[in-house]
């Protein structure tokens, strides 16, 4: 398989970076190892009940992505989350996964393929082999120019040995993790607060209802705070799932909750809290190939007065649209 440029990763900086290629005209190729399309954007349908288990809303503070959500909302697919008390917060309606698939529509993104090695070709461009399925052993795909938007953590580790200067800068890069519960609360009590921030050991809940566009359900979202997370990310969903439904019951004043649905889900890369430095490079050239890198680890900030933190989707996204306008620039045309 070949393309002028590969995308390594479907979240919101490989589909960005996917768009704005495409709209240069050029032949573009997004491989991801998830199931689905999105990434951290990330919705699960169990059971008859939503819940949007990765990011909980987006934030639309640049004219890039404000235009985006602008659009979306227009076509029904996002709207605005008043809930949150967030200055424009929008949520999926109701799935945060659509957001992704808004912005990747018509783009080529091939799902299940997982790169664990790439090699440069000494005639220029690379070679990305994929993880064999157990029937058969895929062959490497080729690009002329490449660009990584995996997590961190495994950019560090696919940039090893091919570019040790832009793997180290990833390396050092600190993620929060997340220990989220989706669970359904089967009598839906009269006062039911939509949304806790902060509060005892949740650092964040939804009722998924109360999203806009959503269907009336008793299908929660609940995320441990960042130190509860830390504390026992090692420990068993069971026990985590149990602390955070009586924590939550807690929190709303239920004496006696009826739990239908319960699943736990352990994001071990979930919110950056140390990104690479503002002025760390992203991008190198070597015998006419271009390769990058972007993510929520590569921030860009959405506003003069919204410094970049690496932990929001909007800055994932400028990130994939800076790393792929400044690849086309170098690109021979
Ligand atoms: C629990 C949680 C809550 C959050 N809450 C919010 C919020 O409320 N608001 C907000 O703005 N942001 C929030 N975020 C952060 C937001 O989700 C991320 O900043 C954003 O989605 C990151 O996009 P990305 O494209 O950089 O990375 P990702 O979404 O992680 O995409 C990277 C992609 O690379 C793929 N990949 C990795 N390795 C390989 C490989 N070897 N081969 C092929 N594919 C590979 C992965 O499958 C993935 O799809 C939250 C995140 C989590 C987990």
């Amino acid at each position: 398989m070949q393309a002028e440029i590969i995308i390594i990763g479907a979240g919101m900086a490989g589909l960005m970076a996917g768009r704005v290629f495409t709209a240069a005209g050029k032949n573009v190729l997004i491989l991801d190892k998830g199931r689905r399309i999105g990434g951290r954007m990330s919705s699960r349908r169990d059971a008859g009940l939503l819940f949007n288990h990765g990011a909980q809303f987006v934030t639309a503070h640049s004219p890039i992505f404000k235009d985006m959500c602008t659009e979306a909302a227009a076509k029904g697919i996002v709207g605005l989350w008043p809930a949150t008390g967030r200055d424009m917060a929008f949520s999926g309606q109701p799935s945060m996964r659509d957001i992704a698939s808004f912005i990747g529509a018509d783009l080529n993104v091939q799902q299940e393929i997982e790169i664990e090695q790439i090699v440069r070709l000494e005639k220029g461009g690379f070679a990305l082999h994929a993880k064999p399925s157990s029937e058969n052993e895929p062959a490497p795909y080729h690009c002329q120019h490449l660009l990584v938007t995996a997590p961190a953590p495994q950019t560090a580790q696919l940039l090893q040995s091919l570019s040790p200067p832009l793997s180290k800068i990833a390396a050092a890069v600190h993620y929060a993790p997340s220990w989220t519960v989706m669970a359904e609360l089967q009598e839906i009590p009269d006062k039911l607060a939509p949304i806790l921030i902060d509060k005892g050991i949740i650092g964040w809940a939804s009722c998924e209802a109360s999203r806009p566009g959503a269907s009336p359900s008793g299908a929660l979202t609940i995320q441990a705070s960042a130190a509860y997370s830390e504390e026992f990310l090692e420990a068993p969903a069971e026990k985590v799932t149990a602390d955070l439904l009586a924590d939550f019951a807690h929190q709303q004043h239920i004496t006696a909750p009826n739990w239908g649905y319960q699943r736990g889900h352990r994001w071990r890369y979930a919110k950056v809290i140390k990104p690479a430095g503002a002025d760390a490079p992203f991008m190198e050239s070597q015998t006419a190939s271009l390769l990058a890198t972007a993510g929520d680890w590569h921030p860009v900030a959405a506003s003069p007065t919204r410094p970049a933190s690496g932990a929001r989707a909007e800055e994932a996204v400028l990130s994939g649209h800076r790393a792929a306008r400044e690849m086309l620039q170098k690109m021979p045309a």
